[in-house]
C-alpha cells in the first residue's frame, strides 16, 4: 500500500458467498431493511401502485418496535385483494396475505403435506414451501435477468469487490440453463467484468446427476466460470429453521428443519466426490453441522477421495468439538461477520446459554481452518468495510448497547483482509487470480479508528489492470474494453 496524494492502494475484495442475481432482483422489489415498525411496512405496501402482486424483502422482527413477526392479518388489513409476499431479511421465511393463499390454492385443509413449512393461521411460509411463491411472480425474461446482473455488478464494483462466489441458480423461477445463457451473453459482450465463480445450487440428486452428466465447460466467456456445488442443509436462526441439537430457547419443542435425510445428503455428496467437485454446504445449526460432517466423512471414505476443498457456509453454531472435526476433515469455513449486525439481538432469545459457543470464527482460524469472509448479500449489505468492522469489533452498530459478542473472537485488520482474499482464492483453486486487481481508497484503513471503517470510500476499482470503476468518471464501465 502506498501513500500518493491522499490516495491509498489497497487489495481488492473477494466475497466468498453472496447472491449476485439476488442483489439485482432485490433492487427491483420493496425494501424494508430500514423500516422500524409494522405500521411503516404496511404504509409502504398501501402506497404501492396496484401491482399484480406485491413482493418485498428485508424486514426483521428484531428491528421493529413491535418486536414480533409480521402476520397474515397485518397484510390483510391494508391489502385484501392483491397478493402480498414479504420475505424476511434472511430469505428463509415469508409472510403472505390471504389473497396470496387463495391464488396459490392453499387452504387450511390441503397444506398438511407441507407440515411445519406452512403456518396457515399466521401466514408464514418456511424453507421448502417458499418455491410455491414463484407461481405469483411473472416469470422474468432473459433480458430482465441480464438487467439484474448489470445492476448488481455496478453496485459491487463501487464497493471494491472484484471477485465473488455466488449462488444464482436458486434466485429466480428460471431454469438454470437460462441463467448460464444470460451470463454467457453478458460476459461475451463485455458487459460484465466482475470475476464470478458460480456456486452451482442444484438441490436434488437427479438435478445434480443430470448437471454432472452434461459435462458443461467450467470456464465460460470472460471472467466467469462454473464452480463448486452448493447445497443447503438447514434454514436460519432468525426464522427458527436452523437445525439445532436441543430446543430453541424461545420455542420449546422446536429444533428447526433439516432439509435432507442422511441418506439423501450422502447421495449428493457421493455424486460431487466422484466427480471431484468441491461442495459449499450451508449449515447454521449444530445439528446441521453435525450431519454435514458425519455424512461427508462417510462419503469421502466411500468414494475414496482424499483431496478436496469442501467448505461449510455460515457455521454459526459450530462448537469447539465440531471445529476440531472440521479441521480434521479438511473443511474451510465461509462465514459472514456482518451477520452479527442483526444477530446479536436475538442470540439470547433463540439460544439462551448456548449462545456462548457461537460465531467462533477466530477459534476456527486459530485451529488452522481457512476462514473465508463473505456477506450472503442481499441478506446483509455487501460492503466489505462494514464486514471488516464487524469482524474486528464483534459489535452491532444498529444495537451498540448490546456490546461485543465474545470479544476473544475478534480479528486484527491485517488478518481479516486475508480472510477476504487469500483464503477465498484457496477455495477456488486459483491462488493467483487477483494478482492484478487493486483498489484506490480515500483513506488508509490502517490509520483510522476502527469505527470509521464504514466510511472508507473506494475511488477506483481495477480488475486485471483495467479500471472497471472510477468514482470521478461514472462512464468507466460502459466505455472500458
Ligand atoms: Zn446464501
Amino acid at each position: 500500500m502506498q501513500n500518493n496524494n491522499k490516495e491509498y492502494r489497497f487489495p481488492a475484495f473477494f466475497d466468498s458467498h453472496l447472491h449476485f442475481l439476488g442483489i439485482g432482483m432485490s433492487s427491483k422489489i420493496l425494501d424494508f431493511k430500514e423500516d422500524r415498525s409494522i405500521e411503516a411496512i404496511l404504509a409502504k405496501i398501501k402506497s404501492t401502485a396496484s401491482a399484480k402482486a406485491i413482493f418485498g424483502r428485508g424486514w426483521n422482527q428484531l428491528d421493529l418496535v413491535e418486536k414480533r413477526m409480521l402476520d397474515k392479518t397485518d397484510l390483510d388489513r391494508v391489502c385484501p385483494n392483491t397478493p402480498v409476499v414479504l420475505l424476511r431479511v434472511c430469505g428463509h421465511v415469508a409472510c403472505i396475505n390471504s389473497e396470496a393463499f387463495r391464488r396459490l390454492d392453499l387452504t387450511f385443509e390441503n397444506i398438511q403435506a407441507y407440515g411445519k413449512s406452512i403456518d396457515y393461521p399466521r401466514g408464514l411460509l418456511y424453507e421448502d414451501a417458499l418455491p410455491l411463491l414463484d407461481h405469483l411472480r411473472d416469470v422474468p425474461s432473459i433480458s430482465d435477468i441480464k438487467d439484474c446482473f448489470r445492476i448488481a455488478e455496478k453496485m459491487l464494483l463501487e464497493t471494491g469487490v472484484t471477485t465473488i462466489l455466488s449462488d444464482d441458480f436458486s434466485s429466480s423461477p428460471l431454469p438454470y440453463p437460462l441463467i448460464i445463457q444470460a451470463l454467457d451473453e453478458l460476459y461475451r459482450q463485455n458487459e460484465c467484468h466482475i470475476r464470478l465463480i458460480e456456486q452451482v445450487n442444484l438441490p436434488t440428486a437427479s438435478l445434480l446427476a443430470d448437471y454432472l452428466k452434461q459435462g458443461l465447460t467450467q470456464k465460460r466467456p470472460g471472467n466467469w466460470r462454473l464452480g463448486p456445488i452448493k447445497l443447503l442443509t438447514d434454514g436460519s436462526l432468525g426464522a427458527h429453521t436452523a437445525a439445532l441439537r436441543s430446543d430453541y430457547h424461545d420455542q420449546p419443542g422446536q429444533r428447526g428443519i433439516l432439509n435432507y435425510s442422511d441418506h439423501e445428503l450422502g447421495e449428493l455428496f457421493d455424486l460431487a466426490n466422484l466427480a471431484k467437485k468441491d461442495c459449499h454446504i450451508h449449515a447454521i445449526g449444530d445439528a446441521a453441522i453435525e450431519q454435514v460432517l458425519s455424512v461427508m466423512e462417510q462419503s469421502l471414505r466411500r468414494t475414496n477421495r482424499s483431496e478436496h476443498r469442501h467448505a461449510i457456509v455460515h457455521a454459526q453454531m459450530a462448537d469447539y468439538q465440531q471445529i476440531k472435526w472440521m479441521k480434521a476433515l479438511g473443511f474451510s469455513a465461509i462465514v459472514q461477520p456482518i451477520f452479527l449486525e442483526s444477530d446479536i439481538a436475538m442470540l439470547d432469545a433463540r439460544l439462551g446459554q448456548r449462545k456462548h459457543e457461537t460465531y467462533l470464527f477466530k477459534t476456527m482460524a486459530n485451529e488452522g481452518i481457512k476462514v473465508c469472509f463473505g456477506t450472503d448479500s442481499p441478506v446483509e449489505s455487501f460492503s466489505p468495510f462494514t464486514n471488516l468492522r464487524a469482524a474486528i469489533t464483534r459489535q452491532s452498530v444498529k444495537d451498540a448497547s448490546l456490546g461485543q459478542h465474545l470479544p476473544k473472537e475478534t480479528f486484527q485488520l491485517a488478518e481479516a483482509i486475508g480472510c477476504y482474499g487469500a483464503n477465498n482464492r484457496y477455495l477456488i483453486r486459483d491462488e493467483k487470480c487477483m494478482e492484478r486487481d487493486y483498489l484506490i481508497l480515500d483513506k488508509n484503513p490502517f490509520e483510522i479508528p476502527i469505527d470509521e471503517l464504514d466510511d472508507v470510500q473506494v475511488l477506483r476499482t481495477v480488475i486485471k489492470g483495467e479500471t472497471v470503476f472510477d468514482k470521478h468518471d461514472r462512464r468507466t464501465l460502459s466505455s472500458s474494453k
